[in-house]
């Protein structure tokens, strides 16, 4: 099977050095296997993300000399799909409505008894009302429903610690979608073969495991880099005193320069 991986960046800002390795390291993994790398751009914050964002994400990755195949997605078009996604999981029971603020859940989390983590659980359970909430999964119900939870990262096999991250959301209170949800849809969708991406996102990938497994998925593999920090980024940054791509080349940089800085720091 053919390999195909993507670069996946929200709108919500400018790019900085740590998008660019991390699209560098998504990119080069498809072409060095004759593989397809993909754009998906995840737009479902309505609130944050904007369309100059887009613009300077498109120039940022020319400007590096990356390329990428098929048309840009964009995942504010596919709110139809995660509605309808949605709707299965609400069926198979597996969804509660939270209607915690931010403020309460903050509260809830910061309890003198026991450091908690993840979301307490306090609304399941309770009765439906008519109030704004946002929709969470049943985390150790969902679970208990699965069977072998386990992928892998670098070819080594993981066990799955979805339990630990709680009753995460699947819907917001704004949107037929979080994070969580859209990015496990779209990656099944666009055939995404290798998910290549930083290690911040290694605790998130239970919960993606947990969704495909329910869904009928098919699985990928997973290849999460340690985060740009130091070595090439902080030198790059130093010499340039500019942290962002977009300042970095409206400066005159030479996207191709740094792009081998960064490939040179991979190691
Ligand atoms: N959109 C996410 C972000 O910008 C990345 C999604 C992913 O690679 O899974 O952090
Ligand atoms: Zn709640």
């Amino acid at each position: 099977m053919s390999v195909v991986t993507r670069f996946a960046p929200s709108p919500t800002g400018r790019l900085h050095m740590g998008h660019a390795f991390s699209a560098i390291r998504a990119h080069d993994f498809a072409r060095e296997r004759g593989g397809r790398f993909l754009l998906r751009i995840e737009d479902i914050d309505g609130t944050r993300s904007r369309a100059e964002h887009v613009a300077m994400i498109v120039a940022d990755l020319q400007w590096l000399g990356l390329s990428w195949d098929g048309e840009v997605v964009f995942q504010s078009a596919r709110l139809v799909s995660y509605a309808a996604v949605l709707k299965s999981l609400r069926e198979m029971g597996l969804l509660y409505r939270c209607y915690c603020t931010r403020a309460e859940i903050a509260e809830a989390l910061s309890a003198p008894h026991g450091a908690v983590a993840a979301y307490p659980g306090t609304c399941r359970g309770t009765p439906q009302r008519d109030a704004p909430h946002c929709w969470r999964i049943d985390m150790a119900a969902a679970v208990a429903r699965c069977g072998d939870l386990s992928w892998t990262d670098h070819g080594q096999v993981v066990a799955n610690e979805a339990l630990a991250q709680g009753d995460v959301v699947l819907a917001r209170k704004d949107a037929p979608a979080s994070y969580h949800l859209a990015v496990t849809i779209d990656d099944a969708e666009q055939g995404v073969t290798d998910v290549v991406r930083g290690r911040d996102l290694f605790e998130a990938t239970h919960v993606h495991r947990v969704l495909q497994a329910l869904l009928g998925l098919p699985v990928p593999r997973w290849w999460h880099h340690d985060l740009l920090v130091g070595a090439g980024g902080a030198r790059l940054a130093k010499r340039h005193g500019a942290p962002t791509l977009a300042s970095l080349r409206e400066a005159g940089v030479e996207g191709a320069e740094v792009a081998a800085t960064l490939r040179a720091g991979a190691g």
